[in-house]
Parts: C-alpha cells; structure tokens; sequence
C-alpha cells in the first residue's frame, strides 16, 4: 500500500536551556496503508514520544526540534503535521489519526455509563448526528469491538479490564480514523486478553482498512500480529523489517539480543532474559553508536561514528539496520558478517 504515515528525522527534546535531553534523535519511519508496524524497544527508548509528538500531543517539557510528520486523509491530500494549524490539528485529530494510550481504560469517567461517554466522544466531531443516530453508532461500535450492545448502559467499573481497554479502541475508531497508534494499548492486561484484543484489531483492520502502530516492550506480541517491525533504541531506529525477517534473523546486534532471548513462537512464555549493560543515558551519548557499550561486536570505528539507518550490505530488499557490521560504504568493516547477525 502506500505511505499514510511518513515520519521524518523527528527530533525531540526534553528539558530547556543549555543541556537538553535528545530524546528522539532523527527517527525516519514510514507507515503504509493497512499495515500493522509494530515498534519495539527497551523503556525509555523513546517509543511512547514518538507516539505523541507524531500526533502534536507531547507535554512539556517535550519539545520538538526538527523533522516532519506527513499524514494522508482519506482523500488522499497529505499534510504535515507539525505545520498544522490548532484547527486543523484538532480536525485531523480522531478522524486521520486516533491514539489509544498506554493505560487508556483507567480514562474512563467512573461517573458516567459506557453509552454517554461513546456517545460525547462521538458527538464532539459530529454535532450532526441526532440522538437516535449517537446511540446506534455508540452500540455499533461497542459490538465492533466484541462486546455486546447491552452493555452500554453499564459503569466503567461493571466492566472486567479488558473491557474497559475495548470500549477505548472503539472510541478511538468512532471517527473511522486512517492510522491508529497505539501505546502499550494491553500491557495491563493478561496474556489471553491481549492476544484476543490484538487479534481483533487486525480483523477490523482488515475489515476497515485502516493502519496501526502498535508500540510495545512486549516482542513476542508483535511477532504474532506485526506486519513490520521497526526497533528503537536510545531514540532512534536501529532496524525495520518485515515482521518474519526481523524475528527470524535480526541483523542489528540490539535487535539480535532483543529477539535472541526470546521465547519460541509458540512455545511458553517466559521473561526476557534481557540484554547484559546498563541501558543507553541520553545525556551522555557519545558520537558514534550508542549501542557500543553494551555491544558484543564493538569496533573501532563504533565510539567515533554513528551509524546510519540504511540498506544491510546482505541487500536484503525491505530492510534497513543501523550498524557499522552492515555498512558497505568506506566506514564499513568488509570481511564476513558475525554468524548470528
Ligand atoms: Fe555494535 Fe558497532 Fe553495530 Fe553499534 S555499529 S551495533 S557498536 S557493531
Ligand atoms: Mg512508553
């Protein structure tokens, strides 16, 4: 399909004055129509920033510094979203891009049932629509999610976790929006839940063809419903590949100890053994990669010069890795790859 969400060296910082946090660090990443990329990374990568400063939703002291955000409507026209007017960011909201934030359920208001709450998100953007015409969308969006009409009329609090995480992703899909990025959308949930609710995202996904970044610290739930997959580390993007390349061979050595630890696709779950080092502190990032004190395969040329987001020299079609081991240009090593990578 083609591009609906194309991010562009987006820089972001956190903090003012003379020593800003370079959180986000020129990320380059390209969403297509009907695609489920999902985005993975250690906490602190920066992934949940992403998120918000594509959507113009970042709190200070977050500040974004560069780059460009360009979303296509359903018409076709494309924008960039850092350029956006208040207006016409608040209309692009929800109707081209709708979020589910990590945490999302616990937003519900306590106070008020399931339905009005549907039914106020709904009419914020259709002050069209009648009452009648409110409730039928609020009840057809409920099933859409798998929970049945009646439960409209109950309170946030009547309805288990997964529920309530549910009732979210419908109102984000009220407006029929062209890309949904979701944050952690089911990390507080159980494994069984998750799996339901990603799987029911992926059907209405291919039932209404919208696309979805779904962000996670969770790999394993992303090798399951992930068309792509790009990885993140200290801000930046360090490999992005079809979902099956990158699980089955990641070529990035953060990528290969992410994934390398990694429990068998169907096999039982178990922690993540992790990656050994101390992760990356953004104030103190050298100039060349910022995986190079935690990586077994560290050259010389590693701690001078950052490695750029490009093409593997195995010319693998569709990947891109940031790692000097790929490079085939003058900072390149030559000589054979290490066997994992
Ligand atoms: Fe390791 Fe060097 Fe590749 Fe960074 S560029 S991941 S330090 S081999
Ligand atoms: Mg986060």
């Amino acid at each position: 399909g083609e591009p609906v969400l194309e991010i562009r060296d987006l820089r972001v910082d956190y903090g003012f004055g003379a020593d800003p946090t370079h959180v986000l660090r020129g990320v380059d990443l390209t969403l297509h129509r009907g695609e489920v990329l999902g985005l993975a990374g250690e906490s602190g990568c920066g992934k949940s920033t992403l998120a918000y400063a594509a959507t113009r939703l970042l709190p200070p002291p977050g500040l974004i510094t560069g780059g460009e955000v360009w979303l296509t409507d359903r018409e076709g026209r494309r924008a960039d979203v850092l350029g956006l007017t208040d207006a016409e960011l608040r209309a692009a909201r929800w109707r081209d891009v709708a979020i589910v934030f990590q945490g999302a359920m616990s937003s519900l208001n306590p106070v008020f049932r399931i339905g009005r709450q549907l039914a106020d998100g709904i009419r914020a953007h259709r002050p069209d629509l009648s009452r009648a015409d409110l409730e039928a969308r609020s009840a057809e969006l409920l099933e859409m999610v798998g929970i049945s009409a009646d439960r409209l009329r109950a309170y946030p609090h009547q309805l288990s976790g997964g529920m309530r995480q549910r009732v979210m992703i419908a109102m984000a899909l009220a407006l029929e929006p062209q890309v949904l990025l979701m944050d952690e959308p089911t990390t507080a949930l159980d494994v069984v839940m998750q799996r339901q609710i990603l799987e029911q995202i992926t059907e209405l996904r291919d039932r209404l063809g919208f696309s979805v970044v779904l962000i996670t610290h969770d790999v394993s739930l992303l090798v399951e419903v992930a068309d792509r997959i790009a990885i993140m580390y200290a801000g930046e993007i360090v490999e992005e590949a079809a979902a099956h390349d990158v699980y089955r061979r990641p070529r990035h050595p953060y990528a290969h100890g992410l994934l390398g630890s990694f429990p068998p696709l169907h096999g039982p779950r178990r922690e993540l053994a992790g990656i050994p080092g101390a992760p990356p502190d953004l104030q103190r990032l050298g100039p060349g990669c910022p995986f190079a004190p935690r990586c077994p395969h560290a050259m010389d040329v590693c701690g001078r010069v950052r490695p750029e987001l490009g093409a593997p020299r195995t010319g693998e079609a569709g990947r891109a890795v940031a790692c000097h081991l790929h490079d085939d240009g003058p900072s390149g090593p030559g000589g054979p790859l290490p066997p994992e990578l």
